[in-house]
């Protein structure tokens, strides 16, 4: 098969996948059709600057697979976004959702763009196209769009506004990550972060360690992270390290993390919050501490890192943080670690996801006990089956992770059969 998502990040999703299918044994046929994304899409989105000029934004989505329900999936903007690097996030979306019981196949979009450099109209403008041009190829019943790096809610209810006027009546379950007063559910902006801080406190008791003794790092500030350190500030935990794309702050005593989100939802970074706690970046996932959390970006941890680490706990809150080669580290020589894998890790984002879209089919709504509770229901059911397969069959967790999510799809795959 021609390969147009070549590239590093979707290389790294293939050497995962293969890694699985080879304990599996798959033939290559089952290899290429659980692999490889049923569509992408390529748009070029032009606006009108601020200055009047034209400019014109290369924009993506990529559906991964259709078996069990329409797609689902975040959309980026950032510089680096290429399709591949969609595609890849769109596997794992898959993996993700499977794993998690849910509906859906994954989806991913994104246009490369840095959406810092936009005007607030500009931005709204590019956002209103990008949905325009997808228009086509999405539907509640189709494929789901939701936030990721770059994009808020506010961008997603551009998204359903554009939809909405296309269709002339109002359609909030086209994309889920909404404000609430626009149809969105109570807690979805901080599902990812409260999911993955309650999953680290499972993986404390795991590892017999009390809370209130630990210490944590995280990388990245943004909407994952900063509510990550608020919620293990909230369970006792002493966050001592954090970083965006601006600065990087480390005090062993710990960090006053409702400062620093006051401090970053005011100015939209954390350079200029403090000149006696600046710390150097390149140090900071290799930080003595009892829990690391990658919050920002993929492939940060590489073989060599792994080898420096000095945590107890890895909870991958971003979406493909480890390489493979990193894996091969922690694996051999650093058994020690747990790793909460990102599929499992970053899931309270699409589940809360999915009782937003539900509620928006059925005009019905939760409060917010309610929807923490089925959350933690569902996150409890995951991190149970993944480490209670890691353990039986001796292997990694992100291997059992990605084991029960390739197969449920297969199972789905080979139940519904091969058309025609
Ligand atoms: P965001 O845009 O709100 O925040 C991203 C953060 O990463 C910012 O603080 C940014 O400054 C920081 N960052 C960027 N480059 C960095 C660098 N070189 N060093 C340190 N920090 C850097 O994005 P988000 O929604 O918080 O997403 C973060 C990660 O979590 C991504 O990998 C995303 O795919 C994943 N994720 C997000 C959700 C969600 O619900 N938003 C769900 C699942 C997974």
């Amino acid at each position: 098969m021609t390969d147009i998502y070549a590239g590093p990040v979707f290389e790294m999703a293939r050497t995962q996948f293969h890694r699985i299918a080879d304990r599996l044994e798959l033939p290559d046929g089952q290899r290429s059709r659980l692999l490889y994304p049923k569509r992408a899409m390529t748009i070029s989105c032009p606006i009108h600057l601020d200055s009047g000029e034209v400019a014109v934004f290369q924009g993506y989505r990529v559906q991964h697979h259709l078996t069990l329900g329409p797609t689902k999936g975040g959309t980026r903007f950032a510089p680096n976004v290429d399709i591949g690097e969609v595609a890849a996030l769109a596997v794992w979306m898959s993996w993700k959702c499977a794993l998690a019981g849910l509906p859906y196949g994954g989806a991913k979009g994104g246009i490369t763009v840095d959406p810092r450099q936009l005007s607030l109209r500009e931005l709204e403008a590019l956002s209103r196209r990008y949905m325009q041009e997808m228009i086509p190829f999405v539907g509640p019943h189709i494929d789901v769009m939701a936030p990721d790096m770059g994009t808020n809610e506010q961008v997603m209810a551009w998204f359903m506004d554009t939809y909405s006027m296309h269709h002339g009546r109002t359609v909030s379950e086209i994309v889920t990550g909404k404000p609430v007063s626009a149809g969105g559910i109570t807690g979805r902006r901080e599902a990812t972060g409260l999911g993955t801080a309650h999953l680290i406190e499972r993986a404390m008791q795991t590892t017999n360690l009390d809370p209130g003794k630990c210490t944590a790092v995280i990388q990245g500030f943004g909407n994952v992270g900063s509510v990550t350190a608020l919620e293990l500030v909230r369970r006792g935990v002493k966050v001592i390290g954090v970083s965006d794309h601006t600065a990087c702050y480390v005090d062993k005593r710990g960090l006053d993390i409702e400062a620093l989100d006051r401090y970053a939802t005011a100015n939209g970074h954390l350079s200029g919050f403090s000149s006696e706690l600046l710390s150097d970046p390149k140090e900071l996932l290799t930080t003595e501490c009892d829990v690391l959390v990658p919050a920002a970006m993929e492939r940060v941890i590489h073989a060599d890192t792994a080898r420096r680490l000095k945590c107890r706990i890895i909870a991958e809150a971003a979406n493909g943080p480890t390489t493979p080669d990193a894996d091969d580290v922690l694996d051999t020589e650093r058994p020690e670690i747990l790793v909460i894998p990102d599929i499992l890790c970053n899931s309270g984002g699409v589940i809360v996801s999915y009782f937003e879209w539900v509620q928006g089919l059925q005009q019905v709504f939760w409060n917010r006990d309610t929807v923490v509770a089925k959350l933690c229901e569902l996150l409890d059911d995951a991190f149970s089956k993944v480490i209670a397969k890691a353990s039986s069959e001796k292997i990694s967790n992100r291997v059992a992770a990605i084991t029960i999510g390739v197969q449920r799809i297969m199972d789905a795959k080979q139940s519904r059969g091969l058309f025609p």
